[in-house]
């Protein structure tokens, strides 16, 4: 094995040891309903999880299906959402289940290519649900994983928007593990929301430390 693949095998095996105690408890999570996760995926856009939880199970009672959703009055999915921020959601939400039913027969695509078509879906997007609902291999670009591996492994991306960035999702998507990419994503995306934050990561205690470089270069910059 290089000297590549043998970091890769450490820090899956690492990260899934962390993820076995620590795993955070979500229902969007315990589902694979596509349009379920779709909409938790809208929910959670700039928005801290546990704020975003009451509402999608509110939003989820009230709007089970893209057609109920297709069909709702702009301003009651405002009132519903409301609480979160960000008003510009509840067009997003109601133009994209629009779309589903006139142009997908009320599915959630299954590729990137279509589902890049709805309204207010990015390539970040796009992947939760290809991972979340349809077990596909694929990287999740946020701000946590994007951290996280600019610190672990130095992987930068040159754009202005690094979540738009192709050739980082490669380079991410490289550090998957063949199966269970799903449990894998998921546990970036806590370890990146508790442990290592932007700011005050908790590197002492961190299981990933004899691997960072952001852990190695910060060491040799304390004054002895
Ligand atoms: Fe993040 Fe620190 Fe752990 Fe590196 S050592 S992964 S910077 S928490």
């Amino acid at each position: 094995m290089n000297d590549a693949t043998n970091k890769k095998a450490l820090f899956i095996r690492k990260l899934r040891q962390w993820y076995h105690k620590n795993r955070r408890s979500y229902p969007w999570r315990d589902t694979k309903n596509p349009y379920e996760i779709l909409i938790s995926e809208f929910l959670l856009q700039k928005t801290n999880a546990d704020l975003a939880l009451a509402t999608y199970t509110k939003f989820i009672k009230n709007y089970p299906s893209p057609r109920s959703l297709a069909r709702a009055s702009l301003i009651k999915v405002n009132r519903l959402i409301f609480s979160i921020g960000l008003s510009y959601r509840a067009e997003r939400l109601n133009k994209a289940a629009k779309q589903l039913v006139n142009e997908f027969g009320g599915k959630v695509p299954d590729n990137r290519k279509d589902l890049l078509k709805l309204y207010g879906t990015g390539l970040y997007i796009s992947n939760a649900v290809l991972c979340f609902a349809y077990n596909k291999r694929v990287a999740i670009i946020d701000t946590n994983t994007i951290r996280i591996f600019g610190r672990v492994f130095g992987i930068k991306s040159n754009l202005k928007r690094p979540r738009t960035d192709r050739n980082l999702e490669r380079q991410i998507e490289f550090f998957l593990p063949i199966k269970n990419s799903r449990e894998f994503n998921y546990a970036l995306l806590d370890f990146g929301a508790t442990i290592c934050t932007a700011k005050q990561p908790k590197c002492d205690y961190c299981p990933l430390n004899a691997l960072c470089i952001y852990y190695r270069e910060s060491a040799r910059q304390i004054p002895t």
